[in-house]
């Protein structure tokens, strides 16, 4: 496994829209306080109108502040193996994803490559990840766009709907 001496703060976006989900987000968050690092901040669960598939059940979403001393791949294998556990364990035969995590930012690192881009393409377009972020993240910089969390869902013209539940 790859080790950084110096840890990297790592933010990223849980969703759930099957099954127990407020349950699903907090087995995701002991795993990745398990397998990935401690977990900083976490912002409240906010529950999120469906983004492309609109016919589907509404989203439970939450964003982490993580930090690793792990290599960027290596959290990503680590992520892919808890939506795999998370799924597997619970939900196989709804053959649908219960858990979706995703990687906003690694740091300051800009990467683009066949497995992972960082930061997450899409993040600024959707509500569902600026809302959550904002509250824990919102002075924190895009690194390629230069605008911080705040301005960004500032300026975001995603219509879908953002509730806080707790
Ligand atoms: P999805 O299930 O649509 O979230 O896509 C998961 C796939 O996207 C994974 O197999 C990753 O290789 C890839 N991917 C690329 N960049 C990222 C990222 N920043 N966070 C999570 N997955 C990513």
């Amino acid at each position: 496994m790859d080790n950084l001496s110096e840890k990297q703060n790592v933010f990223l976006l849980l969703g759930s829209n099957l099954g127990e989900r407020l349950q699903i987000l907090q087995s995701a968050c002991a795993m990745i306080e398990d397998r990935v690092g401690f977990i900083q901040s976490a912002s409240s669960v906010y529950e999120t109108a469906p983004w492309g598939v609109l016919d589907q059940p509404v989203f439970l979403n939450q964003a982490l502040s993580v930090s690793t001393a792990l290599m960027p791949e290596e959290v990503l294998r680590i992520i892919l193996e808890i939506e795999h556990e998370l799924g597997r364990v619970r939900y196989e035969r709804w053959g649908a994803r219960v858990i979706d995590i995703d990687m906003l930012y690694y740091g300051d690192l800009v990467m683009d490559s066949a497995r992972l881009t960082v930061p997450h393409p899409r993040l600024h377009e959707r509500r569902f990840v600026l809302a959550p972020l904002h509250e824990i993240a919102p002075d924190f910089m895009h690194p390629l766009l230069s605008k911080t969390t705040k301005q960004l869902l500032y300026e975001c013209p995603d219509p879908g709907e953002v509730e806080k539940i707790s």
